[in-house]
């Protein structure tokens, strides 16, 4: 499937993304350092959960770039309206452009998406027909990397053996536990706000596929006469 590339200019989107890519950094650096490499060099942990997180957090990362930069369906000016599906179609009073039912105009875009589900400024793009799986996925890959990063957090404290080897110089040290705190922080708020979403976005596909059957069942009656 071809992705088009599309580029929002809002920087206010600009300051969301900006602050995502942030909390995504200060984890992919401070949580390696402080908490898995010390542990795996004292033999705590195996090697194999180093790489798994360096490779949720990359997914996580690719996901967003591809969410925030797909074409999330956005309306041709002269769109080719197939043949017995005029009526369904209708134009957009913000751009006078014609448009398929469920689509909706963004302001934040400037234009009008197919079955737009919303504008999410955290990826600076809206969630339309095209990339919707990829915010989906990217849904995914967070409430993963979070849930994994949370877990690390809670053993180094209260499971694993303490360190033995604690160089007390190194600023990251010093401020471990300010830092940590921050993390946890950040883990926590992602991890809800995820979760609401995704529990809203699945409701969402579940009604969806339940008028899909509702209607299919329908057009069998029609034709059955019943
Ligand atoms: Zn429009
Ligand atoms: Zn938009």
């Amino acid at each position: 499937m071809g992705l088009r590339i599309h580029f929002v200019a809002d920087p206010h989107g600009w300051c969301c993304m900006g602050l995502i890519v942030f909390v995504w950094l200060y984890n992919f650096v401070l949580i390696p350092k402080i908490v898995l490499f010390p542990h795996y060099e004292e033999g705590h942990i195996p090697g194999i959960l180093i790489i798994i997180f360096y490779g949720i957090a990359i997914f996580c990362l690719v996901a967003l770039v591809r969410a925030s930069i797909t074409d999330p369906g956005r309306l041709p000016e002269n769109p080719k309206i197939p043949h017995g599906e005029r009526e369904f179609w209708e134009l957009c009073n913000k751009c006078n452009l014609m448009r398929p039912k469920r689509s909706h105009h963004c302001s934040r875009c400037g234009h009008c998406v197919r079955r737009m589900d919303h504008h999410c400024p955290w990826i600076n793009n809206c969630v339309g027909e095209d990339n919707h799986w990829l915010f989906l996925q990217l849904c995914f890959y967070t409430e993963l990397l979070t849930c994994y990063a949370l877990m690390f957090s809670f053993c180094h404290y209260y499971y694993f053996l303490p360190l033995k080897k604690h160089n007390l110089d190194l600023f990251v040290v010093r401020h471990e536990l300010a830092i940590m705190r921050l993390a946890a922080f950040m883990g926590i708020t992602m991890f809800v706000g995820i979760t609401g979403l995704f529990y809203t976005q699945l409701i969402g596909i579940i009604t969806d596929a339940i008028k899909k059957v509702k209607g299919q069942l329908t057009e069998w009656e029609k034709i059955l006469c019943i």
